[in-house]
């Protein structure tokens, strides 16, 4: 039974902005956070993003910073109370224009602080004094240490996409900040998994925090059909334009591993006639919006994906998201396949998996807590062989690979975004594991006697070729039952 925001007697400017904005009823997650959050209890929640978590700490935060509301001009009447932390500049963006909405009928102040752009703005707006703070832990330690920002009368600090930071390595950071911060306050972590490295986390900084759980997105449409397909990476492109074919599916998201590898395949794809788009760290939130708005119309058919730029975005109901590379996190396969299959409607999951994917492979049945089968992929007669094989050693040769941070979306991420100033030594950086393309470090081999051409083998073509090892296709619909 949905609850209505009517049920919290939230003071009348932050109900008016409610209204304002269109909402009926509470998602999962208000229901449950907001009243806890206006009792000042810690509270350690799991949900991600796209589940009105921002509105879930934000109502609540603000309704108890009602009380130090002001007209002063004066700076020191207007001391940070409320800060929020985030690990990137587009979701600190995000969730500061939605303070900034639900702020709007009260004299509280609020601003956003990320790295990337001139400090200076950000300095003007600190100095005159905000109630809420949206930021980046890079650039807010140097808001800190050029001390624009004075975190002592802090009441609430709120460790948003705390996983996520923590896979960035800001963990340092975090430390930091908080060492900062007055031990009596209200600590809000939400995270879209509760790991060891989470629990961690809140054991070191919540006080004993009241857990609340919220059903995935994707965990009632349990009617996503799951395969996963033993694809060397070179057969990789192919089997992602056969099962399109196969499939008649008008549009599919496509996640990979690297900016690199995104904008290489997007353009790979897009050159063999298929309307595609690429979505990565370097593209900037306005080139982001706008693909997401072309791919919403219809406009594109395959959004092709890093984990770091499709975060955050609001990208639901997709027919299809086929995971070009097995994602290092085993997390982030969740989040994937959660793209698709909602609201009852029937999604596909395709997974390439090449051999050097086993660890990660294991990663997920731990998650998942089940056996995952691999299938072999019959392949259409009418295939190139070897050609991407040939074009990755063109790259190579022209030097395109090389950068290690170009590998992963998020280190980029960090690395780009000047976080430090240029004064500040440089914070230790942790890079994150198995970033490496094995390819290439291995010898070129060529493709597998498997694919020799027909003539060779001296048989007749046949329309398809079925590898011994197949399996018959399975459909897996219950997800996350053990959850
Ligand atoms: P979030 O998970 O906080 O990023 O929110 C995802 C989206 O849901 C945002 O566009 C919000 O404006 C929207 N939203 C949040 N709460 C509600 C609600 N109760 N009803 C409808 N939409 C909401």
């Amino acid at each position: 039974m949905p609850m209505s925001f009517s049920n919290l007697s939230l003071a009348e400017p932050l109900a008016r902005a409610v209204a304002e904005m269109g909402y009926e009823s509470m998602t999962p997650i208000q229901a449950q956070a907001i009243p806890v959050v206006l009792t000042g209890k810690d509270v350690m929640g799991a949900a991600q993003t796209g589940t009105g978590k921002t509105a879930a700490f934000s109502l609540p935060l603000l309704q108890r910073l009602l009380k130090h509301e002001n007209t002063s001009t004066s700076p020191a009447r207007h001391p940070v109370r409320a800060l929020v932390l985030l690990p990137t500049r587009e979701l600190a963006d995000q969730v500061a224009q939605q303070v900034k909405l639900y702020a709007k009928h009260t004299n509280l102040r609020s601003a956003v602080v990320f790295g990337g752009i001139d400090m200076k703005p950000q300095t003007a707006e600190l100095k005159k004094g905000v109630e809420v703070l949206v930021a980046t832990p890079g650039r807010l330690l140097d808001h800190i240490e050029a001390k624009n920002a004075v975190l002592n009368q802090v009441e609430y600090v709120v460790l948003d996409e705390a996983d996520r930071m923590l896979d960035i390595g800001f963990l340092p950071d975090l430390q930091r900040i908080l060492s900062y911060l007055p031990k009596q306050r209200t600590t809000l972590l939400f995270s879209a998994t509760f790991s060891p490295e989470i629990k961690r986390l809140a054991n070191s900084y919540l006080q004993d925090p009241i857990t609340i759980e919220v059903a995935r997105p994707n965990q009632e449409a349990s009617t996503v059909e799951q395969h996963f397909y033993s694809v060397p990476d070179e057969e990789k492109r192919h089997a992602l334009k056969q099962i399109v074919r196969q499939r008649g599916l008008k549009q599919a998201f496509v996640f990979v591993n690297s900016k690199l590898g995104c904008a290489r395949l997007a353009r790979s794809l897009e050159r063999e006639g298929m309307n595609t788009t690429a979505l990565h760290g370097d593209k900037s939130q306005d080139e982001r919006l706008k693909a997401l708005a072309a791919f919403k119309a219809g406009e594109v058919d395959l959004l092709v994906a890093t984990d770091v730029a499709a975060r955050g975005l609001d990208i639901k109901d997709v027919p299809a998201v086929f995971n070009f590379d097995v994602p290092f996190n085993a997390e982030d396969y969740v989040h994937r396949i959660g793209r698709t299959g909602r609201a009852g409607q029937s999604g596909l999951a395709v997974t390439f998996v090449s051999p050097s994917d086993t660890r990660l492979v294991g990663d997920i049945e731990k998650l998942l807590k089940r056996k995952i089968e691999l299938e072999a992929l019959e392949f259409d007669e009418d295939r190139p062989r070897g050609r991407i094989n040939d074009g990755r050693r063109a790259w190579r040769e022209a030097g395109e690979v090389g950068d290690p941070r170009d590998v992963l979306d998020a280190p980029r991420e960090r690395a780009r975004e000047p976080e430090r100033a240029p004064r500040q030594p440089q914070r230790e950086y942790r890079a994150p594991a198995a970033p490496r393309d094995p390819f290439f470090d291995q010898p070129y081999q060529a493709s597998s006697a498997e694919a020799a051409p027909a003539w060779e083998a001296g048989v007749k073509p046949a329309t398809s070729r079925v590898s011994t090892n197949i399996k018959p296709k399975r459909k897996v619909a219950a997800l996350f039952k053990a959850e």
